[in-house]
């Protein structure tokens, strides 16, 4: 009789600690509210060299983009399609230095990078130097899911592409005539030949026709675009997408499409984006040590974006910024560049966009 009823007993403690257990764990497919934060480029971003004209239509591109984002996560989309869809939109708008309107590399040529990384998975994908697919992302996660690999470049990548039925496209749908007058400066500035302008593009405008703000060039150094997004499940996805930098050579590719530098999503820590000048995110790792002081450290996601940003980076001498996420709905940016392009909604708030330093 005693035996049982301390058997019972037993047993009623093992059920009261399972349903503990359960009622303490994050739920799953409810209850979370979604969050994305995106940038569109950090650098010399200031008032003075910006018309009102440009300041909007930037801000109009990074709006549009943020409510793609939330618009999947809101109807209860993945993390992963809402920075895919942004993306997308962000690499057709000629303004942003990633797919259509991309800087040119030294040989005349777009040479594009992205990655993405699914931070309920950790599975990531990442494609350098590609010049035929219209969106790169898309790419990036074909490679994530339809290939046994992380990272395709060159050549090979737009095979693959074209393989899974990404839509290709001839290199002049990713010409605009500012990025290519900011590559004639460029090269003039360091006295190398300028190559041939690229077949199929419009013919160069007449030196004496006032140009439009968006054509001229040098209109601003970056526009690297990243996304990171955190649905209603609790998961946590990072992407970023860019053409590098202006007159870029030896097919050299920055930080954006090498996970853990411009890139990186674990539902253990956090998601980033980077954006700056890709060799000093590398050699940091920046987006991973980013993740790394969270995890490890129990730091908060804004003095860990901080910590790399402000301290880590200029230590030697790195320019640039980040956006982050945490599963748990903490949203944060950090940039030490006078300015960076950038948004970010949660759900049930409101829509905060950013370019100069002086706004919140
Ligand atoms: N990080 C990019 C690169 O180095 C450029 C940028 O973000 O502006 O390729």
């Amino acid at each position: 009789m005693m035996l049982r009823s301390m058997v019972c007993i037993l047993m009623w403690m093992g059920c009261c600690a399972v349903a503990l257990a359960q009622s303490s764990a994050k739920p799953v497919g409810s209850e979370r509210k979604w969050a994305v934060v995106l940038h569109g480029g950090a650098g010399v971003i200031e008032r003075s060299s910006m018309t009102p004209e440009a300041e909007k239509e930037y801000r109009a591109g990074i709006t549009e983009a943020l409510n793609a984002a939330a618009a999947v996560l809101d109807k209860g989309g993945s993390s992963l399609d809402a920075v895919e869809a942004a993306i997308k939109l962000l690499e057709d708008n000629p303004l942003f230095n990633a797919g259509r309107g991309a800087v040119f590399a030294a040989d005349g040529t777009n040479q594009l990078d992205a990655a993405i990384m699914d931070g309920r998975t950790m599975q990531a994908g990442a494609v350098a130097d590609v010049q035929k697919t219209r969106h790169p992302i898309s790419l990036a996660r074909a490679v994530m899911e339809k290939s046994p690999h992380v990272m395709l470049i060159g050549a090979g990548a737009d095979a693959f592409a074209a393989h899974v039925g990404l839509e290709q496209v001839p290199p002049s749908f990713f010409f605009t005539e500012r990025r290519w007058q900011a590559l004639e400066q460029e090269l003039k500035k360091e006295g190398v030949a300028l190559p041939k302008r690229p077949e199929g593009a419009p013919p160069a405008p007449e030196p004496e026709k006032p140009m439009a703000f968006f054509e001229t060039p040098e209109s601003h150094k970056y526009g690297t675009v990243g996304v990171v997004a955190l649905d209603r499940s609790g998961n946590v996805s990072a992407g970023t997408s860019t053409g590098g930098t202006t007159g870029k050579r030896w097919n050299r590719v920055g930080d954006s499409p090498v996970i853990g530098a411009g890139t990186y999503a674990s539902n253990q820590s956090c998601a980033v984006s980077a954006t700056g000048t890709g060799e000093y995110f590398i050699r940091l790792t920046v987006a991973r040590t980013i993740c790394a002081l969270v995890q490890y450290k129990g730091m908060a996601l804004q003095a860990a974006v901080d910590d790399v940003v402000q301290k880590q980076l200029p230590a030697i001498h790195g320019d640039g910024g980040v956006i982050a996420l945490s599963p748990d709905g903490q949203m944060a940016w950090s940039f030490n560049t006078p300015g960076m392009f950038r948004a970010k909604l949660a759900e049930g708030g409101t829509a905060e966009v950013g370019i100069y330093r002086d706004e919140p």
